[in-house]
C-alpha cells in the first residue's frame, strides 16, 4: 500500500485550523492535494503536521504511524515542499 493509495479515502469537507491555513490549506481537500503532491519526498522530511488534528510530528517514523493508523493526511511541513494552493487549476 502506498501514501497515495492511503489519500485517497474520501472524508468529510472541514475547515482546517489557522495554522493550516496560514500555509495556503483551507479545507481537508486541500490537505489532500498538498498531501498527493508530497508523495515521492514524503519520507524525507524532518517536520510533520496533522492539519485535521492541528497537531506536530517530529520525524517520518510517527507522521507515518499516524497517517495509517488514523487515515489522515499528515503533511511535511516545511516551506521547501509545501505546494503553492493558489497556482492550482
Ligand atoms: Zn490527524
Amino acid at each position: 500500500m502506498t501514501i497515495s493509495d492511503q489519500a485517497k479515502t474520501r472524508r468529510v469537507e472541514l475547515i482546517l485550523p489557522a495554522r493550516a491555513q496560514a500555509m495556503g490549506l483551507r479545507t481537508a481537500t486541500d490537505a489532500k492535494i498538498a498531501f498527493i503532491r508530497q508523495s515521492s519526498l514524503w519520507w524525507h522530511g524532518t517536520l510533520y503536521y496533522c492539519p485535521l488534528c492541528d497537531q506536530e510530528f517530529q520525524g517520518a517514523d510517527l507522521a507515518a504511524r499516524h497517517l495509517v493508523a488514523r487515515q489522515h493526511p499528515v503533511l511535511r511541513w516545511e516551506l521547501a515542499v509545501l505546494p503553492n494552493v493558489e497556482a492550482r487549476s
